[in-house]
């Protein structure tokens, strides 16, 4: 993307606040398989909104669960490009960032923060829970321990090791999001990194969305009821925030059922459909269709897309996919 070009287009497009500069939008894939036409579909979102608005676009892989796929990630890369999508500079690995977000942790720690749970999750189930909490919030069982109780309940449940858990008076917290609007969400004692060592997703994308000077959030609207929690992050860390930080929440992908799509959906990766002779080209204008910006057959680029995007006009609904085909 040539810098005249998105400037053109950040000068009249666009979510809101700032066009041009250094901010920059992202996706951030975790690798636990293929893509499917729903994250395929935020991708493409995500990158409509930061090139629209002269954004840098920014790829982050969210390997951070052990388990994961090396090779995955390299397949969704690849299919990302297939699609026309770009972005600037090499992707980040989320598990080489690990001293950036245990300095995070040591400074919300030195700030009386941050406590050891020892919590099971049967514990957590069979707790009662505190007067007024949301539903599903921890209860608060370690918060308040000596230095002694903390050493006891922590050789109780050796070899396991505790959890760390933000100490927070907050129970919610209000963000303005691009397309749902001002958006409420519950926010409890959340871990920030699990007994097995694994740094809590809140924490690694808050942390690492500042590194890499990440100003516009885009992502599927199942992560709204997190970005609360997100947002306390960043203020306890004086990292940007809203307004300097925008967010919009996409409309998930539907599968045929009318519940969210998944792999069971039948062919809905592009290794799929290119099996059944449907190729990126037409999984890009599928998609386009889906999002207003196409007419069914028409051959379209991510190029030509961009120049017809319009945030303004972006629909709340989901998203129904039926094949392709
Ligand atoms: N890695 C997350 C996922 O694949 C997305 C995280 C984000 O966009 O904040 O669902």
């Amino acid at each position: 993307m040539s810098e005249g070009r998105s400037e053109q287009h950040g000068a009249r497009r666009g979510g809101s606040g700032r066009r041009g500069g250094s901010g920059a939008g992202r996706y951030a894939p975790s690798p636990s398989g293929e893509l499917h036409l729903g994250n395929l579909r935020t991708a493409l979102l995500a990158w409509l909104f930061a090139r629209a608005s002269g954004r840098r676009f920014l790829m982050r892989i969210e390997d951070l669960d052990r388990a994961r796929d090396a090779g995955s990630a390299a397949r969704q890369l690849e299919d990302l490009e297939r699609l026309g999508i770009d972005w600037d500079g090499d992707p980040v690995l989320q598990s080489e960032r690990g001293e950036d977000h245990e300095a995070a942790i040591a400074r919300l720690d030195a700030a009386g923060l941050v406590y050891e749970c020892t919590c099971t999750r049967r514990d957590i189930l069979a707790a009662p829970s505190a007067p007024h909490a949301p539903p599903g919030a921890y209860p608060g069982t370690c918060r308040q321990r000596s230095e002694e109780e903390r050493r006891a309940a922590r050789e109780a449940i050796a070899p396991r090791k505790p959890a760390l858990r933000l100490c927070t008076e907050l129970s919610e917290l209000e963000f303005d999001d691009l397309l749902l609007g001002p958006t409420r969400g519950d926010i409890d004692d959340f871990v920030l990194r699990r007994g097995d060592g694994t740094v809590a997703y809140n924490l690694a994308v808050v942390v690492d969305d500042a590194a890499m000077g990440v100003d516009q959030v885009v992502r599927g609207d199942d992560l709204a009821s997190s970005t609360p929690r997100q947002i306390l992050l960043q203020r306890l860390l004086e990292l940007p925030t809203p307004p300097a930080v925008e967010y919009a929440h996409v409309p998930l992908v539907l599968g045929p059922s009318g519940a969210r799509l998944a792999k069971r959906d039948g062919a809905v990766t592009l290794a799929d459909l290119r099996e059944r002779g449907v190729d990126a080209e037409e999984v890009l204008t599928a998609l386009a269709v889906s999002l207003d910006l196409a007419v069914p057959g028409e051959h379209v680029t991510t190029a030509q897309l961009l120049g017809r995007f319009d945030p303004a006009r972006l629909s709340r609904d989901p998203w129904t996919w039926s094949d392709v085909r």
